[in-house]
């Protein structure tokens, strides 16, 4: 139970305000990827909102 609390503690705490997105299509990127999955570019902006 304990590892379970602390597991979704630390969820909550990488949940940034961070968005990813294809500067060549403009489509909505996961941020683990680095290429974009629609057309292959690697050019991803990153938009950190505060
Ligand atoms: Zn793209």
């Amino acid at each position: 139970m304990l590892s379970t609390y602390l597991g979704q503690l630390v969820s909550a705490v990488r949940e940034e305000e961070t968005l990813y997105e294809c500067r060549h299509c403009g489509v909505s990127i996961e941020d683990d990827v680095t290429t974009c999955p629609t057309c292959g570019s690697t050019e991803v902006a990153q938009y950190e909102l505060e």
